[in-house]
């Protein structure tokens, strides 16, 4: 596994273990070159989640309330 790769694994499981418990994080997806995996229901309902990436979760820090 090359560098870039490395970094990408790691950052996607930080990811999950950050976000992952959020009570809005409908799923996260395990494509980890998706630059929007997380599934956010909070603004747009279970039905119609949101994609965003893990700068957008930083900033509303809800992950944080869960
Ligand atoms: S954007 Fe906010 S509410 Fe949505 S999954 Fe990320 S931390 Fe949770």
């Amino acid at each position: 596994m090359n560098e870039v790769m490395q970094l990408k694994t790691d950052l996607h499981r930080l990811t999950v273990e950050l976000i992952g418990n959020c009570k809005y994080c409908s799923l996260i997806s395990s494509n980890v070159e998706f630059k929007t995996p997380i599934y956010c229901t909070k603004f747009t309902g279970a039905t119609h989640p949101t994609c965003v990436d893990v700068g957008t979760c930083l900033a509303c820090q809800e992950y944080k309330r869960t």
